[in-house]
């Protein structure tokens, strides 16, 4: 599963494409292992539209610790506690 979200992000300039495929697969196996993806993979997709977020695909912000990341495709905007 690590392994598929190394490949989308090897991937994301080169091949967009590919790396919405390889989230997708990534997921599928998640949960037919029933693993839940890290604080890491979470950060690299979108929850709603489940598009990997390469960077020129999202908008990162870091406000009072809370990393808002807002995809651009969709519109999602996801919030996580930052270190
Ligand atoms: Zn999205």
């Amino acid at each position: 599963m690590e392994r598929l979200f190394e490949l989308a992000r090897a991937n994301a300039e080169t091949h967009p494409e590919r790396s919405d495929r390889y989230v997708e697969l990534a997921l599928k196996i998640g949960m037919r292992l029933r693993v839940r993806p890290t604080r890491e993979m979470k950060r690299m997709f979108c929850k709603s539209c489940r598009g990997f977020l390469s960077p020129a695909q999202r908008m990162v912000r870091l406000r009072d610790g809370v990393l808002v990341i807002r995809c651009m495709r969709c519109g999602h905007i996801s919030r996580m506690r930052y270190r």
